[in-house]
């Protein structure tokens, strides 16, 4: 099975994503923890991309698409986050001889919502669970009290990725919405009712996974 996961910032992707990965034994390939991931080991990668993603813009295609195209070879099955996020992303994947998407499962929120919980967002320092502010001060998985809100989530840059988003994203759900790929699922309620949905939506085929690809 191969997924593709989009929605605006704060829809609750890496969320979702993590579960689906799970219970599919799907691999779970965000652009944003690639990116995170590189920037903090102080790799290349992190170096061309860091200005970008701390201000909320979009990495170069240029930077980014044959770092994914290079993942994307190395697994059958996959949830792939946070990527394509333009048009021009979407055609790469699409001439990508290696990878056909089964469907795209669009997270509809609306910026209200999504600016709430990323505002409250909290990543633990130990070992990176997400949380929100409001609900709990310590770590629910590893009980950790370093709980560190994202560089990116300061809101400046919370409302220039969500204008990036309309302005650049929105067209890729209607480009996947033309080639009948499109699942679309609420994302607003709690992470298990959005879990349910996201499951219904993709149920047929989990069904078929049989050959897991
Ligand atoms: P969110 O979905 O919450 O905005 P992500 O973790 O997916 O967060 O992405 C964080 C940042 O990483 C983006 O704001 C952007 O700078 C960069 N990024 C992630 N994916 C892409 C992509 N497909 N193309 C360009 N930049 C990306």
């Amino acid at each position: 099975m191969r997924l593709v996961l989009i929605g605006p910032p704060g829809a609750g992707k890496g969320t979702i994503a993590e579960k689906l990965a799970a219970k599919y034994g799907l691999a779970h390939l965000s652009s944003g923890d690639m990116l995170r991931d590189a920037i903090s080991r102080g790799a290349p990668l992190g170096a061309k991309a860091k200005e970008y993603v701390e201000s909320g813009r979009l990495v170069p295609q240029e930077v980014l698409g044959e770092v994914v195209a290079e993942k994307l070879r190395e697994v059958k099955a996959f949830i792939l986050d946070g990527y394509p996020r333009t048009l021009e992303q979407a055609e790469f994947i699409t001439a990508l001889p290696y990878v056909d998407i089964d469907a795209v499962i669009y997270v509809a929120v609306g910026e209200e919502k999504a600016v709430e919980r990323l505002r409250g967002r909290r990543v633990c320092a130990k070992c990176g669970a997400v949380t929100h502010a409001d609900a709990a001060e310590v770590c629910g998985n590893c009980g950790s009290d370093d709980l560190v809100a994202r560089a990116d989530d300061r809101p400046d840059t919370l409302k220039k990725r969500y204008e990036v988003y309309m302005l650049e994203t929105e067209p890729v759900v209607e480009y996947y919405r033309g080639r009948g790929l499109l699942r679309q699922v609420d994302g607003t309620g709690s992470r298990e009712e959005v879990r349910a949905r996201v499951e219904a939506a993709i149920g047929p085929f989990g069904a078929r996974g049989d050959d897991n690809r």
